[in-house]
């Protein structure tokens, strides 16, 4: 058995002096996890459950039984029968745009800002759980053959009539900073089921409105986005015909996000990309509860072990995934630190990022997977979206630039260089890979994406 650096006091701490200062400063910061362990684990805990291969792959095989139907109810999904996907990029222009030196390792994107239906990495988590609670009452009421799998089971009768009185009477409802609610409401609404979105009062209007404008109920909480979810469990409890899906504790939204590893893997091969020990690749995710980037990391952990890399990035303002970490070896007592005990604030302009407190259950699944924790400032998320629409011509909204800032503290940085030689890697950064994931964009409106555009251009000529 490997030691648990989290409860033997013998190894180095889980945080030195130095970073701890740079959290509570709110100055950006690289934390590397000392508990990341080599191979991967056939099967990781995740709150009330373990989670495996075989997980990642059902919730896979969930997308891809819907996709006949998906396609009728929305047709931008014909032209990939029915996935909701997104592209996977070099970005030769955006790498010299960084000055990270080819020698180190290419640079690449994953472009999950362009997903449609949601346009942001919410589509994976969010659909997927929608879709799981759709099939389930769907079994339940006899709308579908009696396994999931059945042949012959097409799920293109789940638009009859029918089964939309069916789904009618049960309402989803879930609460949100903006993104987790688009991609519910927008989903749930076209599957006819009633829809409700409560919301905390720093979510942007145009996404109230979009909302809205697909029948979507839209709640509006006084509060953060953390009593915007309270608020809504509560109503939904006392409610046997509504389903809530909690953002701090669902198992079904991470293995949705999981589902990308299958498909980025098989996006890396057409590309000529093996992950292995002359060929690592280091993955840049941005981070809010935790449950996205915790999904995609454990998929990608459980195809490419300790070749593969993941590192979360978070706001200095909210770096909620950090202080879940260390917070075990500071309080000694574990638990689920927020990071306004650590005198910061939760302000920020990276929307999708902005939550004081991590999901417990993606901490737990992360604690021997996840190779890190990176901050970034608002104004460096400004001028790399900005440089990205320069170099690449890529439309992202501020909190899917986080990523951005990741290989050059990686590879430059105090903490990254000693990652670097703890993990014996330093000989094989030629030919590694550095994986941006850029998580939203595609329906932020023109006018708000010109205003993040001219900032980034103003920080850019001080
Ligand atoms: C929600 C979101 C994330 C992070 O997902 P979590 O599951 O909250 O960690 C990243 N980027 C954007 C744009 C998001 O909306």
């Amino acid at each position: 058995m490997r030691e648990n650096p989290y409860t033997d006091g013998s190894h180095s701490p889980v945080i030195d002096a130095a970073t701890l200062a740079a959290l509570r400063a709110a100055a950006p910061c690289l934390w590397t996890n000392p508990a990341r362990a080599g191979a991967a684990r056939a099967s990781v805990p995740a709150g009330d459950k373990d989670i495996s291969l075989a997980d990642v792959k059902a919730a896979r095989a969930r997308f891809d039984r819907f996709a006949p139907l998906l396609i009728e109810l929305f047709p931008e999904l014909a032209s990939s029968g029915g996935s909701i996907e997104s592209a996977l990029r070099a970005a030769p222009a955006m790498q010299r745009e960084l000055a990270l030196p080819q020698a180190l390792g290419a640079l690449w994107i994953k472009t999950d800002h362009s997903l449609p239906i949601a346009g942001s990495i919410k589509a994976r988590g969010g659909i997927h759980e929608v879709l799981e609670f759709a099939e389930s009452v769907a079994l339940r009421h006899g709308l579908l053959g009696a396994q999931p799998g059945d042949a012959g089971n097409d799920y293109r009768r789940l638009a009859t009539p029918q089964a939309r009185e069916v789904f009618s009477r049960y309402q989803v409802a879930v609460g949100s900073t903006g993104n987790l609610g688009l991609s519910i409401g927008v989903m749930a609404s076209a599957l006819g089921f009633r829809a409700a979105v409560h919301m905390s009062a720093d979510a942007k209007p145009w996404k109230k409105d979009r909302l809205r404008k697909r029948g979507v109920e839209v709640v509006e909480h006084a509060g953060d986005y953390q009593q915007a979810v309270a608020a809504g469990r509560e109503q939904a409890r006392q409610d046997p015909y509504c389903h809530f899906v909690d953002d701090e504790r669902s198992l079904s939204l991470l293995l949705g996000y999981s589902a990308a590893a299958l498909h980025l893997d098989e996006q890396l091969t057409r590309c000529g990309i093996r992950p292995r020990a002359d060929k690592p690749l280091f993955v840049y995710l941005p981070c809010g509860v935790g449950g996205a980037p915790a999904g995609i990391a454990f998929g990608l952990k459980q195809l490419y072990g300790e070749h593969v890399h993941c590192f979360f990035a978070e706001p200095t303002q909210s770096p909620c995934f950090l202080v879940q970490m260390v917070g075990a070896e500071l309080t000694g007592a574990g638990g689920n630190p927020s990071v306004y005990d650590y005198g910061l604030t939760n302000r920020t302009e990276a929307d999708g990022l902005a939550v004081p407190r991590a999901s417990e259950l993606a901490a737990a699944a992360m604690r021997e997977i996840l190779s890190g924790v990176l901050t970034v400032r608002d104004d460096r998320l400004f001028v790399d979206l900005h440089r990205l629409a320069e170099s690449e011509g890529l439309r992202i909204e501020p909190s899917a630039a986080a990523g951005f800032s990741g290989p050059e503290l990686l590879l430059q940085g105090e903490a990254g260089k000693a990652y670097l030689a703890r993990h014996g890697l330093e000989g094989a950064m030629q030919g590694a890979t550095h994986l941006v994931w850029t998580t939203g964009g595609l329906f932020v409106p023109d006018e708000e994406y010109q205003r993040f555009h001219a900032r980034g251009a103003a920080l850019r000529t001080q």
